[in-house]
Formats: C-alpha cells, sequence, structure tokens
C-alpha cells in the first residue's frame, strides 16, 4: 500500500528548472504590470512553437538589472517552500545580455541574486550555465568563458539544451572540456526528442555527466544498463515531457521503467512558470500514477545526493531530513 507522507517536506534536489521559464507566476505578474502588461499563461500549449514563443516574453519584460534579481530571489524562496534544498537553474544569461551588458555581467548578476536568495531561505544554490544548441561555437565559448570564471563561486555546471536534438553536439566538446577541467559537471539535454543516439553522444563526446531528460533511454536495455552502471543522473521532467507531446500520458511516461531500472533518476519541473507544476507535484504524479512507494519515492529524492556539488552542510541537512520523513507515521 502507498504511503501518504508530506512530499512537501521530502528533501530535494532540483536541478532541470530553466530559470527564465520557471520564475513564480506572481513575481511574473508583479513584473508585467510595471510595464503595462498583462501576463497570461495558456492552459495548454498547441505545439513546442507556441511554447518556444510564449517562453520569450518573460525575458523580454526584463529591463533592468533590479528586475532580474527579484525574479531570481523569488525563485529561490518558492522553491525552498517546496523542500527542495539545493536548487541548480539552467541559466542563460545571452537572454538578457542584450539590456543589461555583458554575459558575465549578467551571470554576475544572476549568480548573486541566486545566492542572496539562498542565504535567506537557507538551502544551497548552484547554476548550470546552458548553451542553446542552436546557437553558434562563438557564443558557446564566451558562455564557457563565463562558466569557467565563476566556477566556485556559483556555477557548478555546464550545459546544453535545445528541444530538437540534433546530431553535432560534438561541437561543443572543447567547451565541455575547458568546464570538467575547471570542476563543473558537464550536464546536456539529450534523449527527449531524440533517441538513446542522442544520450550516447552526450556521453561519449561531451563527456556528460548528467543527462537533461534522457528518457527515451528505455529503448535501450543497454543503454539503461550502461547509465546505471556508469551512476549518469537522469533529471526527468514528467509533466513537462507531457505537455509538450514528448510522452502521450503520464501513465506511460518511462521514468518509471528508469527508476525499476536502477538508473539514478531526479524528479524535475523543467518549466514550472508555464506547465503550472512544482517540483513537488512531479513526485505525486510518482506516487499517485505510477504507483511508488514511499520507500521509492525517497529512494528516488536520495540520489540528490549524488551530485558532487551538494556541499557538506546540505548533505548534512539532506540526510537528517531523508531520515525525519521516512520516520513521520504514513498519513
Ligand atoms: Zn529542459
Amino acid at each position: 500500500m502507498n504511503g501518504r507522507r508530506d512530499l512537501s517536506a521530502l528533501p530535494k534536489v532540483h536541478v532541470h528548472v530553466h530559470l527564465d521559464g520557471s520564475y513564480p507566476e506572481s513575481a511574473v505578474r508583479d513584473l508585467a504590470r510595471r510595464r503595462g502588461l498583462v501576463f497570461e499563461r495558456p492552459a495548454r500549449f498547441a505545439d513546442e512553437w507556441q511554447f518556444f514563443d510564449a517562453y520569450g516574453t518573460v525575458p523580454a519584460l526584463v529591463q533592468e538589472a533590479d528586475d532580474l534579481a527579484a525574479l531570481c530571489s523569488a525563485l529561490v524562496a518558492a522553491e525552498a517552500a517546496e523542500g527542495v534544498l539545493y536548487l541548480e537553474p539552467s541559466i542563460e544569461p545571452q537572454l538578457y545580455a542584450p539590456r543589461l551588458g555583458s554575459i558575465e555581467r549578467v551571470t554576475g548578476i544572476i549568480i548573486d541574486a541566486l545566492q542572496e536568495g539562498a542565504a535567506a531561505a537557507g538551502i544551497q544554490v548552484g547554476a548550470n550555465l546552458t548553451i542553446n544548441t542552436d546557437q553558434d561555437e562563438e557564443i558557446a565559448d564566451e558562455l564557457t568563458d563565463s562558466a569557467v570564471a565563476f566556477a566556485g563561486r556559483g556555477v557548478t555546471a555546464l550545459g546544453t539544451a535545445g528541444f530538437v536534438e540534433p546530431a553535432g553536439l560534438g561541437r561543443f566538446r572543447s567547451a565541455a572540456r575547458r568546464a570538467a577541467d575547471a570542476g563543473l559537471a558537464v550536464v546536456a539535454h539529450a534523449g527527449q526528442t531524440g533517441g538513446p543516439d542522442s544520450i550516447l553522444e552526450a556521453l561519449d563526446e561531451l563527456g556528460a555527466t548528467r543527462i537533461s531528460h534522457g528518457v527515451k533511454a528505455v529503448a535501450s536495455t543497454e543503454l539503461l544498463q550502461r547509465l546505471t552502471a556508469e551512476g549518469i543522473v537522469c533529471d526527468v521532467c514528467p509533466v513537462s515531457n507531457v505537455a509538450l507531446g514528448v510522452t502521450p500520458s503520464l501513465a506511460e511516461h518511462p521514468a518509471r521503467q528508469m527508476i525499476e531500472s536502477g538508473v539514478a533518476v531526479t524528479l524535475n519541473a523543467d518549466d514550472s512558470l508555464w506547465f503550472d507544476h512544482s517540483v513537488t507535484d512531479q513526485y505525486t504524479v510518482a506516487r499517485d500514477v505510477w504507483g511508488l512507494s514511499d520507500d521509492t519515492l525517497g529512494a528516488v529524492a536520495a540520489n540528490g545526493l549524488l551530485l558532487p556539488a551538494l556541499d557538506a552542510a546540505t548533505r548534512s541537512v539532506y540526510e537528517d531530513s531523508l531520515a525525519a520523513w521516512f520516520t513521520a507515521s504514513p498519513g
């Protein structure tokens, strides 16, 4: 029988979180109002293109450094309220640089706001500086410069992202190597729209240590075994996958099979502003739709401890919180 322990009290990492698509709706509404606009979120997206168009409207509201800092602070507070002990947003300073300055300056604005928010909320925050695979190697180099400059000072990962996953991640190989040499995690979007080959490319061409999505791995038993054996963490986003047509329904979502195969899965919201589901809601799906027991949900949450970016204090609080969650009687 499934337990009913409080999932918002379950300690979590939240590490597949696109900053610009994850600000709390109230904070975005406030900013839109100050610009004389009204923020609206469609109940559903006809296709991914409608989603991308909508996605760009939020960064466009940001005109000043303070706007961006306020959105970042609001995000950290909201995530802490969901039981998130380690938050690692994917940040794309290039979206704000045309109005706020250089990529390095915007990275600094975001990092400062995230770190201040984290100190206030009593959680740890990192940042995954993310290259959009639509972009060219020149911007990728500039982003990598910034990631390396902020390594150990708030940036914890270099990522690649893009809904369409064309072959050719290898063109970011030198960026990934520089990031790894600077001690950063290398995190690649793969296995969302691309098949198992896209995941293999992320592992073999970029040396990715984490995969954003990775759900198409279930098409290959051999790949599932490799992900498990190598301890590759897959940051999976169930509600997003259904909203963007990656998988037909929550009931058919591959995460359950990944978890049963032994793959280290984390559950994430991807873009909580647009899909209107928090990180906790993903665990609720895992319980109510997939029928995962509290033991399994706790084991999934414990996968957060596999992330090397967690500092000793966070690790200790995380372990204590997990133990307390299991000790609590199922409601
Ligand atoms: Zn994503």
